[in-house]
């Protein structure tokens, strides 16, 4: 299934360019007491929820037909407990990061494998609607396109024969950035800088995540296009390292790191990133 959130925390089943309205299937969530849980509870019931939705397809009690272009598209995640990402892992990248000066900023940039995850702040995440505000416009802001995987059930030292099983499903993301001295953590996470969408493809609608075609287009221009065989951690990699430091949570974000080919955006651009069975992202910078 492909899950979309839009409009007035709607929940919206996407057919092609077709969107069922299935507000209705979030019945199927437990009720909560406080404390709240500090993970995504749609994510964590992701399971119950596909169930009502298709029962409500089979008694054709789904309701009315949105058009994808024509919503406000919300990030398909409302509540992630942590965005975690990876910094640099496509070896390309590396190697233009390495070579220019207003990337690296006198920053090591060094192997996946020895710097490790990041984590952006949950507060910077968006739908693609929101558009991106340039938080530091006098700065260099770079888009990063990059595949997501959203983690579906609670896991800590999870091997990565078994990693793939606890992913709820896939999404595009920007990691978008500003160039800096700064730490990543800072420099990544203004309020926008994680835009999610257009919609969550459970994890059974990707045949082969480590071969998915990706692609960001400025104005119209490519920028970036890549494929993630090209990952030096692949998705199962990326969350046995993340969840032998901490535990995974439904709902967590893992941002799989960027291909080469960043660039700076403007106020007044218009982006749009692709990833092949995920959709495209339309994203208005501010
Ligand atoms: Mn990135």
């Amino acid at each position: 299934m492909r899950l979309c959130r839009f409009n007035d925390q709607r929940l919206g089943l996407v057919e092609g360019d077709d969107i069922i309205d299935v507000t209705a299937a979030l019945d199927a969530l437990p009720s909560y007491r406080y404390p709240l849980p500090s993970y995504d509870v749609l994510i964590a019931n992701l399971p119950a929820v596909c169930s009502r939705i298709r029962e409500m397809l089979a008694s054709q009690t789904a309701a009315p037909r949105h058009r994808l272009p024509e919503v406000t598209l919300l990030s398909p995640v409302a509540n992630p407990g942590k965005v975690v990402a990876a910094p640099v892992n496509y070896l390309k990248h590396l190697e233009e990061a390495r070579a220019d000066a207003a990337i690296h900023h006198q920053n090591q940039v060094g192997e996946i494998q020895r710097v490790g995850l990041f984590l952006k702040a949950n507060s910077s995440v968006v739908g693609a609607s929101a558009g991106v505000t340039l938080a530091r416009p006098e700065r260099r802001n770079d888009h990063e396109i990059e595949l997501v995987a959203v983690i579906g059930k609670t896991g800590k030292h999870i091997a990565a024969a078994d990693a793939l099983d606890y992913v709820a499903g896939y999404c595009v993301g920007l990691d978008m950035t500003v160039r800096g001295p700064e730490e990543r953590s800072l420099r990544k996470s203004p309020d926008g800088y994680t835009v999610l969408g257009p919609y969550l493809a459970t994890a059974d609608e990707i045949a082969d995540v480590a071969n998915l075609e990706l692609s960001i287009t400025v104005n119209g221009e490519v920028r970036q296009q890549a494929n993630t065989r090209d990952l030096v951690l692949g998705v199962a990699e990326l969350i046995a390292f993340a969840s032998s430091f901490y535990t995974l949570h439904p709902g967590d974000v893992l941002m799989t790191g960027t291909p080469e080919g960043v660039s700076q955006v403007h106020a007044g651009d218009h982006m749009r990133a692709s990833i092949a069975g995920l959709g495209t992202l339309a994203v208005d910078v501010r």
